[in-house]
């Protein structure tokens, strides 16, 4: 990796740069205010100011300290990598300032289990071919280490997104699959699990005569992955649970699909988003409805769930079997 070319050996390090903001990804975050703590350290040649003893050769930190608070304050971001990013460049506005390592703490940022701090530190040159940023906190190591998205400060190291996941089956003891589905989704590497619907039993409609019917539940879960890698999650439990992928529409052990995801659209065949067909489907409405009466599906067939589940044709063929299913045997 390239360097500056002239030694900067000498820094200055400031520390403890406190304000209050309402800076983060959830919505109570644009609006609540909360602690951000900048470090900083500088690198530069003080050689001269070590001569002359002279401000104009060396760096003003108490105007260095406004900056910073005056970023913390300004414009809304959602990541501490990106409050980082626009403090480090910045504090390379100030010509002298060759090189410089950023920390910015967030120590109340809304991690539920308890925590000492959080923080991301990068480090910036003149140069621009010395960067590097990491994001570090203890309880939160398994998603910053896990994605390994970070790469310039101003990437995500753990953007939660929020996603709803359709599980189906009706080979097997499917009930105990939906379970063990459910601890492996909440399993996986930034994803965490955060509402779990009803069980219900849908007649396997359109299907051969004499096809068992489904158990189907929705989940909801909130995921450091993008939309892609979680679809290879599930694929990857799907597999687990002895799916081949050859029989579209069959009869299978277990069957997971995103049913939406930050609301987001898109028409790839590999994953479209919603998923085309939900909007249509009372063993996905029915458990969505349950699970969050105000769930909205995004896109162009898309509306209130409780709204599309009362319209929906095949509404009969759904019945709730349990909402306690999860805790033990039901069926
Ligand atoms: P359906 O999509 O009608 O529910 P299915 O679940 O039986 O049918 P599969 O055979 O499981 O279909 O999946 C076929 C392909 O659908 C997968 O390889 C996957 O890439 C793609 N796919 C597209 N959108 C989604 C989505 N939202 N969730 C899951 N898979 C999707
Ligand atoms: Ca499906
Ligand atoms: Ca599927």
């Amino acid at each position: 990796m390239k360097r500056s070319t002239r030694s900067v050996m000498d820094s200055i390090r400031l520390t403890g740069v406190r304000a209050e903001a309402a800076h983060g990804v959830y919505d109570f975050e644009h609006v609540d205010k909360q602690p951000f703590i900048v470090d900083a350290t500088m690198f530069l040649d003080l050689a001269q100011a070590g001569r002359t003893d002279d401000l104009d050769d060396t760096v003003n930190y108490g105007a260095i300290a406004n900056g910073i608070v005056e970023i913390i304050e300004g414009e809304h971001v959602d990541l501490i990598e990106r409050l980082a990013a626009k403090i480090a460049d910045r504090i390379l506005d100030f010509d002298r300032i060759q090189r410089v390592i950023v920390t910015v703490h967030k120590p109340n940022a809304p991690i539920k289990v308890p925590f000492g701090d959080v923080s991301v530190t990068i480090e910036r040159s003149r140069d621009h071919t010395g960067d590097s940023a990491f994001a570090s906190s203890d309880a939160e190591s398994r998603e910053s280490h896990g994605s390994g998205e970070t790469q310039s400060g101003a990437r995500p190291a753990s953007r939660v997104h929020k996603a709803v996941v359709a599980m189906g089956g009706n080979i097997g003891d499917v009930e105990q699959t939906l379970r063990a589905a459910v601890v492996a989704i909440d399993g996986v590497p930034g994803n965490q699990i955060t509402g779990i619907s009803p069980l219900y039993r849908t007649a396997a409609w359109g299907m051969e005569p004499g096809t068992p019917d489904f158990l189907n539940a929705v989940v909801e879960v909130t995921t450091t992955l993008d939309a892609d890698t979680l679809l290879s999650a599930l694929q990857t439990i799907e597999a687990a649970h002895g799916r081949s992928r050859e029989v579209h529409w069959g009869s299978r052990p277990l069957d997971l699909d995103i049913v939406d995801f930050d609301g987001e659209i898109s028409d790839d065949p590999h994953l479209t988003l919603p998923h085309p067909r939900a909007w249509q489907r009372s063993f996905v409405l029915a458990p969505w409805a349950d699970l969050d009466p105000n769930a909205v599906l995004p896109g162009e067939h898309g509306g209130r769930v409780a709204d599309l589940l009362d319209g929906a044709a095949d509404r009969d063929s759904v019945e709730c079997l349990s909402d306690t299913w999860i805790l033990g045997g039901t069926a």
